[in-house]
């Protein structure tokens, strides 16, 4: 229940962004957390910062046409949402896929002021992307939307201001071509102005694992709390992109066997462990589908099309996909098949009604904001090499990685202790991540 002033300020927050469900989703999470701090602190509400907090600074929607390989002009619609400032520079990722929509992009805007606040480094929140879809373009059609894309945001960035990355769609290919444009247009090689680059200019080792990696150290790090581990333990992992990929190797690395993997036709189940190799020569290299891994791999894999990943029975669930993939339903058939813990690799892939599933159930649950701040972290370290005109050693890099994931656990798992809610990672992540940017703001 919320008390009357949150409720009424939830009231007005939600009238004035109509026809935005996944914001209102997002916004519902974190304002169900918050409950508990406005007892505690009533100079919050004095200060309006909810309020503030859910109006982006910012928010610039443009147009991007660009030539198709037959020669037509195509038009597609950028946004960039500048969302808070408080703790640095905005920094989030630029998704690049259909169903974008303004509604999307301040979902993951909004949950990225809470995510960047909870790594400790002094980065703001805000998020990007188009409704072009990267899948199915040419190389050469791809370049150019990009170079149509940034010929209008960079006049809205820079490394002190706003520094984008990449999230779905948005690899380093199309960071490469983005980058490539700034470049061109400002004349200046400010390398901090976007990360996930290549590693030949600018770009940070272990960025491209960071999301995935931190997502299993996150459910190593829930399972350790309570006296457990990964290793010997099957892990369902759902996506094939760039999250999926990394969990599934740090599953293996932590002496766990990943045995599933996904896109949006179906899932493939390999019983003996997904081949990593193979996988990544589909995904990374060919671009393909995972259809493709089962005649290559033989063996006992087999591919079910369409279905749900989450009836295939294991020990921890990694959501690497999309938001809202994993249904009430879904989550009624891992408790059923004994899953321990699950650890969002993705923004928001558990409905609400699935998150109550598994906390009700007493499993170990930690949400996006806290399980997949690796990859924007990450990204923070990027920025430090580059601003040092540095470029660290992979272990280094992992090992401050590994770090901070613990740290983010730890604070969450200590904040949601402080609050009376003991073992609720989605409370102790919205309220320390809320805490850190509502003092600033009120500073
Ligand atoms: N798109 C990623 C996320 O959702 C990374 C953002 C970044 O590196 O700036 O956090």
């Amino acid at each position: 229940m919320l008390g009357s002033t949150l409720q009424t300020t939830l009231d007005t927050v939600l009238a004035r962004n109509p026809g935005e469900p996944e914001f209102h989703q997002a916004v519902h999470e974190v304002f169900d957390s918050l409950a508990v701090v406005q007892e505690r602190h009533p100079e919050y509400n004095d200060m309006a910062i909810l309020t503030r907090l859910c109006e982006p600074e910012r928010q610039i929607i443009f147009r991007v046409s660009w030539v198709d390989d037959e020669g037509n002009v195509q038009v597609n619609r950028g946004f960039r949402v500048q969302f808070n400032s408080a703790l640095g520079p905005y920094k989030g990722g630029l998704r690049f896929r259909e169903s974008v929509n303004l509604g999307i992009v301040k979902f993951l805007g909004f949950e990225q002021i809470f995510k960047n606040s909870l790594t400790g480094l002094p980065i703001g929140g805000g998020k990007g992307g188009s409704d072009f879809d990267p899948a199915g373009k040419s190389d050469g059609e791809v370049m150019r939307f990009c170079q149509s894309f940034m010929t209008e945001l960079h006049r809205h960035i820079g490394e002190h201001t706003d520094v984008p990355a990449g999230d779905i769609g948005v690899g380093a290919r199309e960071i490469g071509y983005l980058f490539g444009q700034y470049k061109r247009l400002t004349n200046r090689y400010e390398a901090g102005v976007l990360t996930g680059k290549g590693l030949d200019w600018g770009g940070s080792l272990v960025r491209k694992e960071a999301t995935g990696y931190g997502a299993t150290i996150f459910a190593q790090e829930m399972l350790a709390a309570r006296g457990e581990s990964l290793d010997g333990r099957t892990a369902i992992v759902s996506g094939s992109g760039n999250v999926a990929l990394y969990a599934i190797e740090k599953v293996h690395q932590l002496g766990g066997t990943a045995i599933t993997a996904s896109d949006s036709s179906g899932y493939v189940v390999d019983e003996d462990g997904i081949d990593l190799g193979l996988l990544k020569q589909i995904k990374e290299v060919e671009r393909g589908r995972i259809s493709e891994y089962v005649d290559r791999r033989g063996g006992r894999a087999h591919y079910v099309a369409g279905g749900s990943v989450w009836e295939v029975p294991g020990d921890v669930a990694i959501p690497s996909a999309t938001q809202n993939e994993l249904h009430e339903n879904d989550a009624i058939a891992l408790v059923k098949n004994g899953v321990r813990a699950v650890s969002e690799g993705a923004n928001m892939p558990c409905t609400p009604k699935a998150v109550d599933i598994f906390q009700d159930a007493g499993i170990a649950f930690g949400p996006g904001k806290a399980a997949n701040a690796g990859g924007v972290a990450t990204s923070a370290l990027e920025m430090q090499q580059n601003a040092s005109r540095d470029a660290w050693s992979f272990a280094y890099t992992e090992e401050r990685l590994t770090d901070i994931m613990r740290g983010i656990h730890q604070n969450a798992l200590e904040t949601a202790e402080e609050f009376g809610r003991p073992g609720n990672y989605v409370i102790g992540a919205n309220v320390a991540g809320f805490r850190k940017v509502a003092d600033a703001m009120m500073a």
